[in-house]
């Protein structure tokens, strides 16, 4: 058995060699290339499976630098307000301060974890009365692959003509309504860390609505250069591609996409089946307003102390001795000291969940005696404590 039993580690196809190695021999070892507007072609045609509309893509060298172009792309300047879900990693909200604008967080519903929409049409009522003026964008996010109600949220946008940045760099092959998260949205971001869906060891992509805007993004990722022999600048640019190195990493991993997809439902479905019927032992399944598949990035545990006999940060601690890895769920950012002065609207969910949850060991090589091992460790834990 394989020791330490991690909770999200990369797994190579096999294939991502030969991709680099034709990198080399074609001398294509700097930024785009080949590989580059393969892995974007790839990347296209999987999408294009399960979506309303044709979508355009584009490589960037992470998750981060996709949801800060795409507020670029949106116009979002100092001073405005762009809303974010509060139950998230701070990757969600750091782009909107890289723009000087404010982030106004809004708190979750507790079918998916994910933006309330009935909180985030209050949010929008109360800063339009506060301020004058309506937030410059939306940010959802699909936490742990699980999509929000983004049929409901996109229809409070709507109404106020606000557009959507789906934060989908946990939910990539996550089905909502029939199509894909990242495709849901005015613009969808996707990410490559190394913890997630497929790694290009670090990497991202702005899932574009045109290819005039996919074009924009591409300009802006690369400096903004304009079209003049020399170097002519008349906007602030980025440098923001994937390296054509990365790329090819990426498009080994499209190759198995699919099959760590399915690993993942799997893994989560063994722990809702074995761990059913523990006392105070919980783990998640959506409810949700529309039907959805979600790719499970991670299985997530909540534990009801009083019905337990323990807390999450007790069988955590246990879980370690046995070196098996956990992570409580993310803090959310209306609670982070960076984010304190950021308006707000909580009902107390993600706080709540933050107090009780914990992530498992979850990704492709998470074996299934590996698997076993987690599962036995927590019956006895709580079997123990009862
Ligand atoms: C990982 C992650 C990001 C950032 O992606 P990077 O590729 O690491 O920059 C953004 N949002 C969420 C919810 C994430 O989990």
């Amino acid at each position: 058995m394989s020791r330490p039993i991690l909770l999200s580690l990369a797994h190579m196809s096999g294939k991502e060699e030969q991709y680099i190695r034709e990198a080399f021999e074609t001398n294509w070892v700097v930024p785009l290339g080949p590989n580059v507007d393969g892995f974007e072609k790839d990347l296209e045609n999987w999408l294009s499976a399960k979506a309303d509309r044709k979508l355009h893509v584009v490589a960037l060298s992470a998750g981060t630098a996709a949801i800060h172009l795409a507020l670029v792309m949106l116009d979002v300047q100092p001073g405005d307000e762009v809303i974010c879900q509060s139950f998230t990693f701070s990757a969600s909200a750091n782009p909107i301060c890289y723009q000087g604008a404010v982030p106004v967080f809004v708190d979750s519903e507790p079918g998916s974890w994910n933006m309330d929409p009935v909180l985030l049409e209050e949010a929008i009522l109360d800063r339009q009365k506060k301020t004058g003026k309506l937030p410059k964008a939306i940010i959802p996010v699909h936490l742990y692959g699980t999509p929000a109600r983004m049929n409901e949220i996109c229809a409070v946008a709507q109404k106020y003509g606000i557009p959507v940045v789906e934060d989908s760099a946990e939910a990539q092959g996550s089905v909502y309504d029939g199509r894909y998260c990242g495709t849901l949205g005015t613009y969808g971001i996707l990410s490559f860390n190394g913890n997630k869906m497929i790694t290009t060891s670090g990497g991202g992509a702005l899932i574009c609505p045109t290819k005039e805007a996919a074009d924009r993004v591409k300009f802006y990722a690369t400096q903004a250069r304009e079209k003049f022999p020399w170097y002519q600048h008349e906007k602030i640019g980025y440098n923001y591609r994937l390296s054509n190195i990365s790329a090819g990493i990426g498009r080994g991993q499209m190759t198995v996409l699919d099959a760590h997809i399915a690993h993942r439902r799997a893994i989560h479905a063994r722990y809702v089946e074995e761990l059913k019927g523990l006392p105070g032992i919980e783990v998640m399944q959506p409810k949700a307003d529309a039907e959805t598949h979600p790719n499970y990035w991670l299985s997530t545990l909540l534990v009801h102390p009083e019905e337990a006999g323990i807390g999450y940060q007790k069988l955590a601690d246990i879980l370690k001795e046995k070196q098996i890895e956990t992570r409580p769920l993310w803090k959310p950012l209306h609670l982070q000291p960076v984010f304190k002065d950021a308006p707000k609207y909580i009902n107390g969910i993600s706080e709540k969940k933050f107090k009780e949850g914990l992530c498992l060991p979850s990704g492709p090589m998470v074996s299934r005696d590996d698997q076993s091992f987690i599962i036995e460790t927590i019956r006895q834990t709580i079997q123990k404590n009862n």
